[in-house]
């Protein structure tokens, strides 16, 4: 019997598996699908930079965590296994047409993170491709990225190599309780029993919270990208406009992204999707037109209502947890999900306050949470 079993493994099960198991804890990680091939393969990679030093609470710090750890952990996961997950600092332009730059450069340095503003004159210095439609930019050069399929392979091995026991193909269904403690995961083929339960299982999480009592609002909300191929090196920051991005990965392939669409479980591409994508990439970056278009995905983001995820106990159990609803940002945040799990899990003292991430401060307001 493990002592902590995870339901779930994308990002956010997986860094958590890694973090326990490197302390000696037994693991077993069950998981519907394959590993690694939802939300967290299909995002973008983007990890932006956060100040621990001076991160209020919440998502501040929960970023600035990660931003702390993503380096040592591409390092460990490198040496450990071998696999390069591609972590690089390539720095970040936020794009904009017309004097809208200032609250993004207040944002920025109300944390203390080093970002400076660039005129048009100074962007087509900097970025000589851009498009003429941008009359300026905010420079945020401590941005990194990280090619998530790699990441994930490095952090599948790793776990491997720690000794965690994946269980692919197998799906969680629900939960054998006694007296607020979870004895056994109820799966597909059969009960499973753990020490500690965790629920990391992304968009598809909510039915498993309601299965212990606790209705926490997620769904999924997809995404959509293309990917094109050009020459490397036709600009080097992730270039970003609202809520769309290029992120040019050092091999000349281009991640364009993306849709934001409430459409339940469907994770096709869509005509209009991709051309509002294709659109965009050309606008932003003109010599776009003539790149290759090697192909697109979608993949399904464990959107929540107040855009913090839940990180925690589930209230009145004893022993089960739930890291889950990171929408945008899982990637970016799993080193710090992780971490953050695995002293909750352990009764550690935390490296940053779990309050604002707690299940107990996020229920949705017409819910009971009432676990036998
Ligand atoms: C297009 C797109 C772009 C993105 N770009 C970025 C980005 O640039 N930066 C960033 O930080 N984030 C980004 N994200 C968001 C990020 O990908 C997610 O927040 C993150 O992957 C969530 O990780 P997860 O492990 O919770 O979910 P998932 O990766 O979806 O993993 C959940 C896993 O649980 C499994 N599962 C579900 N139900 C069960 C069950 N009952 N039993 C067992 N297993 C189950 C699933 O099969 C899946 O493997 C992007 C997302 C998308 C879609």
């Amino acid at each position: 019997m493990a002592d902590v079993l995870i339901a779930g493994g994308g990002v956010i099960g997986l860094s958590t598996a890694w973090e326990l198991a490197q302390q000696g804890v037994s693991v077993v990680v069950l998981e519907q699908g394959r590993l690694g091939q939802e939300a967290s393969w299909a995002g973008a990679g983007m990890l932006p930079p956060g100040n621990l030093e001076f991160a209020a609470s919440g998502e501040p710090s929960l970023r600035a965590l990660s931003c702390r750890h993503w380096p040592d952990w591409a390092e460990r996961l490198h040496t450990t296994t071998g696999i390069d997950n591609g972590f690089r600092n390539s720095g970040r332009l936020g794009l904009f047409r017309d004097g809208e730059s200032e609250s993004e450069l207040s944002f920025w340095q109300g944390e203390h993170i080093v970002a400076d503003h660039l005129s048009q004159a100074e962007l087509r210095n900097v970025e000589a491709e851009v498009g003429a439609g941008f009359s300026e930019a905010v420079r945020v050069p401590e941005f990194c990225q990280v090619r998530n399929p790699r990441h994930l392979k490095a952090l599948v091995a790793a776990c491997r190599i720690a000794g965690v026991d994946f269980r692919e193909e197998t799906a969680v269904t629900g939960w054998d309780m006694e007296q607020g403690r979870v004895v056994a995961a109820r799966t597909s083929s059969g009960s499973v029993h753990a020490g500690q339960f965790v629920v990391a299982t992304g968009a598809w999480s909510k039915p498993l919270l309601e299965a212990a009592g606790c209705l926490v609002p997620i769904e999924p909300v997809r995404g959509q990208i293309a990917l094109l191929k050009t020459r490397p090196g036709l600009f080097e920051h992730v270039l970003e406009v609202g809520s769309r991005y290029l992120v040019p990965r050092s091999d000349g392939r281009i991640v364009v992204g993306s849709t934001e669409e409430r459409v339940g479980f469907t994770k096709n591409n869509t005509t209009q999707g991709v051309q509002g994508l294709l659109e965009f990439a050309i606008e932003v970056v003109p010599a776009l037109a003539d790149a290759e278009l090697e192909r697109c995905w979608a993949g399904l983001r464990p959107g929540i209502r107040s855009g913090l995820p839940v990180i925690g106990r589930i209230p009145q159990t004893e022993n089960l947890f739930v890291a889950a609803g990171h929408f945008r940002s899982g990637l970016q945040n799993s080193p710090g999900t992780g971490i953050l799990m695995r002293e909750l899990i352990l009764g550690q003292s935390t490296s940053i306050d779990p309050g604002p991430f707690s299940v107990t401060s996020r229920v949705d307001s017409n819910s009971t949470i009432a676990v036998e």
